[in-house]
């Protein structure tokens, strides 16, 4: 009689626990079997990799190698599904591991039998050890939270040279430029200077503290641009109130027109992230910057007569409209027209070359008696008009004179036989009088000067 196959009489529950082969199957999966009623189990590997033994897991004593942060949540889990509340367990929980370092597992589980009290006679399983995902995914994280500050600091310093673009005033630009850098720099203090004509030119300085004058203190930084290096540079002072002072050249299509230098009082202030900062703001600053630069040139440039240097007649206006609405209405002043004698002539018999040559010199000798306060221009093709804040009817004589004698006796080393006079009109007034009545008063004496034999100045009144 055949002998009754014994293994056909176990339950599955205890197929899987006592199946030797099925533990082998499962070593290393992290795949658990436990009866808890008669404590029966396939340990889980996972518990191995991290030190502890079958021993080690029963009785709970596992919940006491739990994170403490994630106890409670753990705990509260694994009693419901021992007291029957709950049949599946889906979560996450950090494990001490027995060398001391937290390890992160994923735990899924599922009561499939329980006893009449509601024990778990068959709970499966399955761990995962997701400690270097988590490590992965914190890196990610960060490095997206990196990004996104980048991103976000771009579009702050684009959005600062945006605003620097309206302005074009490279005084009011210089100044603007420090205040949008402090929105995105730490520092304490700060400069712009600019070269014009191989010279450095201070434009704006900012939060120096008292007693430090930011024009004595040496641009070693903007000259180190000069040569072929311009890259920001970080120089230490061996002296004063600032440990760094931190130099970013402002660059426009190859060419190096200034240096924007940051000074901070703190070691250290000047870390890569700044400097790289720094150098895209001024990128980005420097084109606005530059853009007020060049306003500046040729707003200067359509101020100035270009043969004489003198300021052209729209110049004059201008500031002559600021003199008359600065000034009290009692304010006096004096106009002198000046106009060359027979220049056509001289243009005639010498020559149109010559005859600017006389000109440009008789500018020159005007710009030589004229103070800075003095409101001048070329008037017309040979007339020279200036303003003479303050001066009464003596004044202004004296200097017409001064003009005049000095004309007479230059000296033109390609036609020395020349000497060429001036007629000076003068008028003295007040600012109440129209200047184009003044002007058209000064206007009459010269024609009078003209009228008496020129080389003359002659008063309106
Ligand atoms: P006067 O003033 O003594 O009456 O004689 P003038 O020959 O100077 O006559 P007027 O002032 O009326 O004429 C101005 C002359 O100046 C005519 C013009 O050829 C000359 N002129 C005006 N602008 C220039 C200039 O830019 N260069 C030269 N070379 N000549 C000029
Ligand atoms: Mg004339
Ligand atoms: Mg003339």
């Amino acid at each position: 009689m055949a002998k009754p196959l014994h293994i056909k009489k176990l339950s599955l529950k205890q197929k899987i626990l006592k199946s030797p082969h099925l533990l082998t199957l499962l070593k290393g999966s992290g795949v658990f079997v436990k009866n808890y009623e008669s404590g029966e189990a396939i340990p889980n590997t996972i518990w191995k990799n991290l030190g502890y033994s079958d021993r080690d897991m029963k009785h709970d004593t596992w919940l006491q190698v739990v994170h403490p942060e994630d106890l409670e949540k753990t705990k509260n889990f694994h009693e419901r599904l021992v007291k029957g509340e709950n049949d599946l367990w889906e979560g996450e929980y950090r494990i001490r591991a027995r060398s001391g370092e937290y390890h992160t597992i994923r735990h899924r589980a599922i009561v499939l039998e329980r006893s009449e009290q509601k024990t778990p006679q068959l709970y499966i399983g399955w761990d995962v050890d997701i400690t270097d995902l988590v490590l992965q995914l914190e890196t990610a994280k960060k490095q997206l939270d990196h990004y996104r500050q980048l991103l976000q600091r771009s579009e702050e310093i684009r959005n600062a040279a945006t605003i620097l673009s309206t302005t074009l005033d490279p005084y009011e630009a210089a100044e603007q430029m420090i205040y949008q850098a402090s929105r995105i720099l730490t520092f304490d203090a700060a400069t712009v200077r600019v070269l014009e004509d191989d010279e450095v030119i201070l434009l704006a300085a900012s939060g120096f503290q008292s007693g430090v004058d930011p024009a004595c203190i040496p641009n070693l930084l903007l000259h180190s641009f000069i040569k072929p290096d311009p890259t920001p540079k970080v120089f230490a002072p061996a002296s004063g109130p600032y440990r760094h002072i931190l130099g970013v050249p402002i660059i426009k299509r190859n060419k190096l027109i200034g240096c924007i230098e940051f000074y901070s009082k703190k070691e250290d202030c000047f870390t890569k992230d700044q400097i790289g900062n720094a150098l895209l703001f001024a990128e980005q600053a420097g084109v606005a910057f530059a853009n007020a630069l060049r306003h500046r040139i040729s707003e200067q440039e359509a101020a100035t007569d270009w043969l004489t240097g003198l300021p052209t007649r729209r110049s004059f206006h201008a500031r002559i409209n600021r003199f008359l609405l600065e000034n009290r209405p009692d304010e006096t002043f004096a106009l002198l027209l000046i106009d060359i004698d027979h220049l056509k002539h001289i243009n005639d018999n010498y020559g149109h070359l010559f005859g600017d040559t006389v000109l440009v010199a008789i500018a020159g000798a005007c710009k030589e008696a004229f103070r800075t306060q003095d409101i001048s221009c070329r008037y017309g093709g040979e007339e020279i008009l200036v303003v003479l804040p303050g001066a009464d009817e003596k004044i202004a004589l004296a200097v017409a004179e001064r003009i005049r004698d000095h004309i007479q006796h230059l000296h033109f080393d390609e036609n020395p036989e020349v000497a060429v006079t001036v007629s000076i009109g003068i008028h003295c007034t007040t600012i109440q009088t129209d200047i184009r009545e003044a002007i058209a008063c000064a206007d009459e004496a010269l024609y009078r000067a003209k009228e008496s034999g020129r080389n003359r100045c002659i008063l309106y009144n």
